[in-house]
């Protein structure tokens, strides 16, 4: 058994839909879950209706719906299907704009449609091009609290329905099912959060014991580096969680760690791959470490970051400092990604800028603060950073002149980030590449 997730690129067309029925045919043999979401852009489409409709645009929101069911219509084809599951959507985009009011429950409701209805599209066109294919709806097997929009998963209760379920369908049926979408134990439709099919793909994985999960997107894998800035970065063929999870927090969009957790945790492997191009073979990603000859794995990095240096020359041998600085952060709900400290500064940085005024206010009421905007974050990634002396030297040796702000180490040792001028970002990563890639151990990187 393996689980195979297409997200919504794969299936935004019935061309991409083809393209899905050829690698899911390629596979039969496996007996492959299938985890879909919604068609291209539908949840987003779908959330801009809901806030449209409570936002007395009432008109406009049945407009943009009306747009979306033509979407649908067109590339499944399914008249009876569609033309339902939108009736239901356009009674209850009437009843929000009714009551103005957007709750956590509503907006479930109203984005499930995407995955309800891209899932049963995906059966449909499967049975008419030659596979045995069957829908399973994630509502009646996938478990959560009740914390709509944001749910989590019931894991063992979820885990049961699953292994009941899908193993019996799966020997004579390619089973499809909706990611992102869930139930709670009464029954009232939930979803994971915003890119959840991952999350559900993971979870049925880990519920059926699956030998592999397969995560279908649009590139080749994870990289040495990103591939605007460094042309031909290669392809990493085999990387722990940890690394992987390491790079995703740093820049690297192609999966939120988090949502492969409970894959991991059962020691099932989680690949990347590319629905444009099958027959490469992408990126596994395995629960335990992976030995390499290069030293780092990938080079990840961050643009757009802004640099606070928070000095306070009263806190000096006094604590309480950096309680008072996080407490503004938790206060404005900004989250900081890197932080190095000294016993009367501390200098870290934020991407979301959106509250940095009133943050700086705050901070500003017992200490000095100084800010450094587009800056960049650079991290180099691989386990084997820490038992390699030797590695820093290298790093900044390959950085030459350019000059690095700020540097922090974790304790877990598995990267080694620092902080340069957005101008430099490009030099800079390319440097490190040529000093860590020149040569690349096979077992590991594509050459
Ligand atoms: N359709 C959902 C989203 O856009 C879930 C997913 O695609 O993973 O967030």
């Amino acid at each position: 058994m393996i689980v195979m997730k297409f997200g919504g690129t794969s299936v935004e067309s019935a061309q991409a839909m083809e393209r899905v029925t050829g690698i899911v045919k390629s596979r039969l043999d496996r007996k492959p879950v299938v985890v879909v979401s919604a068609m291209g852009k539908t949840t987003n489409r779908l959330l801009k209706i809901a806030n449209l409709a409570v936002g007395g645009q009432r008109d406009e929101a049945l407009r943009e719906l009306l747009a979306l069911r033509d979407f649908h219509l067109r590339e499944s084809g399914m008249e009876r299907t569609v033309d339902e599951h939108f009736q239901e959507l356009s009674e209850l985009v009437k009843g929000l704009a009714v009551l103005g009011e957007l709750t956590p429950r509503s907006v479930d409701a109203i984005s499930s449609f995407g995955e309800r209805l891209s899932s049963l599209i995906v059966t449909n066109y499967f049975q008419h091009h030659g596979l045995s294919a069957v829908h399973l709806d994630a509502r009646k097997v996938i478990v959560t609290d009740r914390r709509h929009t944001q749910a989590a998963p019931l894991l063992e209760e979820s885990y049961k329905k699953l292994a009941a379920a899908i193993p019996p369908l799966l020997e004579s049926h390619v089973v499809v099912m909706g990611g992102f979408i869930a139930a709670t134990e009464d029954g009232i439709t939930t979803t994971l959060g915003r890119g959840g099919s991952d999350f559900t793909a993971s979870i049925v994985g880990a519920g059926i014991g699956a030998e592999e999960i397969q995560i279908w997107t649009d590139v080749d894998g994870m990289l040495t580096a990103d591939p605007t800035i460094i042309p031909n970065a290669h392809r990493v063929k085999v990387i722990s969680f940890t690394e992987a999870a390491e790079l995703a927090y740093f820049g690297a969009k192609v999966l939120h760690p988090s949502t492969v957790h409970p894959a991991i945790e059962r020691n099932i492997p989680v690949l990347i791959l590319n629905s444009r191009r099958p027959q490469v073979d992408g990126t596994r990603i395995l629960s335990k470490t992976v030995a390499s000859k290069n030293v780092v794995k990938s080079i990840a990095c961050k643009v757009n970051v802004t640099v606070l240096n928070i000095h306070s020359t009263r806190m000096f041998m006094a604590h309480g400092f950096m309680r008072r600085i996080f407490e503004v952060f938790d206060r404005y709900e900004t989250s900081v990604d890197m932080i190095a400290t000294s016993e009367v500064s501390v200098s870290l940085t934020v991407d979301q800028p959106e509250r940095l005024g009133a943050i700086l206010r705050d901070l500003r009421e017992f200490s000095e603060v100084s800010v450094d905007e587009n800056q960049a974050i650079i991290c180099i990634v691989g386990e084997n950073i820490r038992y390699t002396p030797g590695v820093a030297a290298s790093m900044f040796k390959a950085l030459g002149k350019i000059n690095v702000r700020m540097v922090s180490q974790g304790a877990s040792a598995l990267n080694l980030g620092f902080v340069v001028a957005g101008q430099d970002l490009a030099a800079a990563v390319a440097a490190l590449h040529a000093e860590f890639f020149s040569e690349l151990d096979p077992a590991v990187f594509d050459a």
